[in-house]
């Protein structure tokens, strides 16, 4: 049994190493830092995995129109991390965070489809392809339309106290507890099951 819902998934593309599982596109740009064999590591190093993430997510960057600024992209993650997290611990969102993704907010001109996924209808890009200030543009839309949603309310971290991911919880009962049952879900049952068989 998983505990993810049907839209999620962990994309493996050309061994990438980025995970989708949040449900929220914003969400998913967040956990490119994860805690890797208890190390926080940062995925997004570069222009060429900005692009790669991107392309995970279904989007690409087009890079004739207009150059990349990684920082640029770092600095909303941060903003998507710090707005998320206020979230979860019941605070309000940081000023300078705020003022971060609306000043991205006013580049979103994507427009969308509604497409069905997995049984599930999803809103899409309708151009796939990209300019970087638009790309960021559209991730802020994400994270700002959730974060002004009822469904705000169901962002929550991993359970797995080494893990920092986090994610939004579509699941009917709002029980789900881990990033993937994959990842986190299985070690937490193997480590129950092995202090069982200790005591
Ligand atoms: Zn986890």
């Amino acid at each position: 049994m998983t505990s993810l819902s049907s839209a999620s998934k962990i994309v493996s593309m050309n061994n990438s190493p980025y995970i989708y599982l949040a449900n929220n596109l914003a969400i998913d740009f967040v956990n490119t830092v994860l805690n890797q064999h208890e190390e926080v590591t940062d995925l997004l190093q570069s222009n060429s995995d900005l692009s790669l993430w991107a392309h995970g997510a279904g989007l690409n960057i087009d890079t004739q129109l207009e150059s990349f600024n990684l920082m640029t992209a770092l600095e909303l993650r941060t903003a998507f991390k710090d707005s998320f997290t206020a979230k979860i611990n019941n605070h309000k969102i940081p000023k300078k965070s705020l003022e971060t993704v609306n000043k991205h907010l006013l580049n979103h001109s994507v427009q969308q489809i509604l497409h069905l996924e997995n049984n599930c209808y999803v809103l899409q890009a309708k151009n796939k392809k990209l300019t970087f200030s638009k790309f960021l543009g559209y991730l802020a839309h994400e994270a700002a339309t959730l974060l002004a949603s009822p469904q705000a309310e169901q962002v929550k971290r991993c359970c797995n106290e080494n893990c920092i991911l986090i994610f939004l919880d579509t699941s009917r009962s709002h029980k789900r507890r881990w990033c993937s049952m994959d990842i986190c879900g299985n070690r937490a049952k193997a480590a129950k099951h092995y202090k069982k068989i200790q005591s």
